[in-house]
């Protein structure tokens, strides 16, 4: 039927998140800027979700965004005794269901009407997203939810011998990494996230592309090093396409949270810059201990804070109180210096409004575009995966500084006084706060009408509606 009414209809675009907030951000704000952009959207949601905050999240996506079509996905329960799982994560044993499951999704794949122009799947579903895309003959991209920096680490995988590393992983055409920011599963490879991780990015070359949530001149470097296929002498990686930082999705009016509204009125009273956001997103808990000990930090920071803690790495399961947490007598101490707040808040929202002066952030990749996006100097604390990495590309490009001593999520307590120390020294730090100015003005042109994510995207779009 290639006729000229086929011509011009709209490409039709399936994606497909895997478990996590932080693999569902992005494609939630790709699957809005996609369809803003005259493409038919299905959104595959697999079900159901391991966290409260993605079912909501999905909710009211959907109600605001009518247009967009959802595709259920139920995952079948689990058959560990066919396939023992040797992790206790609640997130990457859905990881690894979603990727048994996949084969069942064929069928609803290749009714769908009008028929799939492309599909993008989350890197963690690529190996039997890849197969499947194939089995259909539909054109596959990945799209990768952290940054360039940790795919380069990522892609040549496979390809290192951890066992003989001294102090530095060499990458070609790019500075070496140092040992210590590797994540720690890396140097076994029966750790679930590294099996895991070499099969799906034997996978990758399969894709006709990578879409990443960052930008050029953020990870300058990095983008032209892979675009340029000298990093990976083994793999011929797909380019890399940056559409960095996607932008939150609109919710319809009505849908915020009347918690939400509270914690602003409570930042407008506040001066501008003067206050620092305090999270470490949305799977990460810390210990009782070391919760106390950043508390004492903030006391001792002098600074005004608002901060948001978590008491489990599923929200579902976090019913501590948060005065358990904090222990008696600090909230009322601290009334009129800050907020703590367990739960969701609506981070976009905090980062841009001008009271907020820093972020402490474990540098999950989300956080870190929303941080530039929005120029807001970081405190980089990574903890787990690929933060350390992260944090290293907060530091390189001037957006932040980072506590290389405090180690990993655990590894040691970070006392009080380490906490409040770095937390004055980055919120009175003059030229983080410009440069911080700086990367919000080039997020910004990014996506101006010839900023480089904006070409990257409608490249891509443009591709799609020649071929359609
Ligand atoms: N987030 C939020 N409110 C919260 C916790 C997290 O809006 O209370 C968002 C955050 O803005 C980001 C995502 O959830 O978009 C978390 O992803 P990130 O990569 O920063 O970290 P992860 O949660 O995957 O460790
Ligand atoms: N956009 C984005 N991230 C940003 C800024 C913009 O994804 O940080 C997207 C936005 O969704 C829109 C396009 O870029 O599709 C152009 O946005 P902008 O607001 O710059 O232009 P306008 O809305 O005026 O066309
Ligand atoms: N983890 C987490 N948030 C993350 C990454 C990991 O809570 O963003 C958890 C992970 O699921 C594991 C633990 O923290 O249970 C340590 O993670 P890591 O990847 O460093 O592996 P491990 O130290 O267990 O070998």
């Amino acid at each position: 039927m290639a006729n000229s009414d086929n011509h011009r209809m709209p490409p039709h675009i399936a994606l497909f998140p895997s478990a996590g907030m932080g693999h569902l951000m992005p494609f939630l704000r790709l699957a809005a800027l996609l369809s803003s952009h005259n493409c038919t959207i299905t959104l595959i949601t697999p079900t159901p979700t391991v966290s409260a905050a993605e079912s909501t999240h999905l909710t009211t996506f959907f109600s605001s965004h009518p247009h967009i079509r959802r595709l259920h996905f139920p995952i079948p329960p689990f058959d560990s005794s066919s396939t023992p799982i040797n992790t206790d994560d609640p997130f990457f044993i859905r990881w690894s269901q979603i990727s048994q499951s996949l084969p069942l999704l064929s069928p609803l794949l290749s009714n769908l009407s009008p028929p799939l122009s492309v599909v993008l799947s989350d890197f963690a579903a690529s190996m039997s997203f890849s197969q499947l895309a194939d089995h259909l003959s539909i054109p596959y991209y990945v799209v990768f939810s952290s940054s360039a920096r940790f795919l380069s680490l990522f892609a040549s995988l496979p390809s290192l011998n951890l066992d003989g590393i001294e102090d530095f992983v060499e990458i070609p055409d790019l500075p070496p990494l140092p040992k210590s920011s590797l994540p720690p599963p890396f140097f076994n490879p029966n750790h679930f996230f590294t099996s895991f991780a070499l099969s799906n990015v034997q996978s990758f070359r399969k894709a006709k592309g990578m879409f990443l949530n960052t930008f050029e001149e953020f990870e300058m470097e990095t983008i032209t090093a892979l675009n340029n296929g000298r990093v990976l002498s083994t793999m011929k990686l797909p380019h890399v396409i940056p559409i960095g930082p996607l932008e939150p999705f609109n919710v319809e009016n009505g849908e915020k949270s009347e918690k939400g509204s509270d914690y602003l009125v409570w930042l407008d009273g506040q001066s501008d810059g003067s206050v620092v956001y305090v999270s470490f997103g949305s799977r990460t808990a810390m210990s009782k201990e070391q919760i106390r000990e950043i508390g004492n930090g903030l006391e001792r920071s002098g600074c005004a804070f608002f901060w948001v803690l978590k008491g489990s790495k599923v929200d579902k399961e976090d019913t501590v109180g948060i005065e358990e947490l904090l222990g008696e007598g600090f909230m009322d101490r601290m009334k009129s210096r800050g907020v703590a707040v367990k739960g969701w808040v609506e981070q976009e929202e905090i980062l841009s409004h001008p009271a907020i002066g820093g972020f402490v952030s474990h540098c999950g990749w989300n956080s870190v575009m929303e941080a530039a996006r929005h120029g807001v100097p970081v405190l980089a604390w990574p903890l787990h995966g690929d933060q350390k990495v992260n944090a290293e590309v907060v530091e390189t490009a001037g957006l932040g500084m980072w506590a290389r001593e405090w180690g990993w999520g655990g590894e040691r307590l970070v006392r009080g006084e380490e906490v409040g120390d770095k937390v004055r020294e980055m919120m009175s730090d003059e030229k983080l706060r410009r440069r911080g100015r700086e990367i919000g003005e080039e997020a910004r042109k990014a996506w101006n009408q010839s900023g480089s994510s904006q070409k990257a995207l409608m490249e891509f779009i443009d591709e799609l509606k020649h071929k359609n």
